[in-house]
């Protein structure tokens, strides 16, 4: 089973993916956890470039290569390995990341995204997408909080306005998705407690798995 976790900064993912982890491996079932963009020591080669000022200097176009090309070493070397041995994979943010970051808010035209789709992933979709969702603000100040900013509780500037114009272009994009795919994506409210959210989530994934 392939499940992904998707939604904006400050969503609580990473967090998630350790209690599922948890929780699954609680019940006797083999787990592994990775994310993106990186996930494979050539894809987390990537990620560093990719996650530095070097890649200030990239346009969209390299950078959106450069994220499939992560996203195909990740699953030529790590994903569809551990799907071929039976484990359950769980990976923080995936394809519906690129959709929304190169896709809505990254001016990548269509053809290219879905030509980029075709060649990163093939035909290996996760089987269950978990969409973290929180209002942009909300998810900014976590961000910023564990980012350890100061200014995390005061009033935004323009800058931080067209930041949040972007999360927020970024929190529909995901939840346009889920929208056009209803089986394979769920909308979480990453706004309730962590517990909360854990045992949906669960609940969410036994009901695939059946057990
Ligand atoms: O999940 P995490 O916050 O570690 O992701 C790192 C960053 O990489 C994200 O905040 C996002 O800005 C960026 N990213 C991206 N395009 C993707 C995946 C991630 O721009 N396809």
């Amino acid at each position: 089973l392939f499940v992904s976790f998707e939604g904006g900064e400050g969503a609580g993912k990473s967090t998630q993916i350790r209690l599922l982890a948890e929780n699954l491996r609680a019940k006797g079932h083999t787990v592994i956890t990775t994310r993106e963009p990186g996930g494979s020591p050539g894809a987390e080669a990537l990620r560093h470039v990719l996650l530095s000022g070097a890649a200030e200097a990239f346009g969209v176009r390299m950078e959106a290569l450069l994220f499939a090309a992560a996203r195909a070493d990740h699953l030529d070397c790590v994903i569809r390995p551990a799907l071929a041995r039976g484990d359950i994979v769980l990976c923080d943010r995936f394809v519906d990341s690129s959709r929304v970051y190169q896709g809505v808010t990254g001016n990548i035209e269509p053809p290219l995204m879905a030509a980029l789709e075709r060649v990163s992933i093939g035909t290996t979709m996760p089987d269950v997408t978990l969409v973290l969702d929180l209002p942009a603000d909300v998810g900014l100040q976590r961000a910023r909080r564990r980012a350890g900013e100061e200014a995390a509780t005061a009033a935004p500037d323009r800058f931080e306005k067209e930041k949040l114009e972007i999360h927020e272009k970024r929190r529909q994009g995901f939840l346009d998705i889920a929208g056009r795919e209803p089986e394979r994506c769920r909308v979480i409210d990453a706004s309730l407690d962590q517990g909360q959210i854990a045992s949906d989530i669960l609940s969410k994934v036994v009901e695939v798995i059946g057990r």
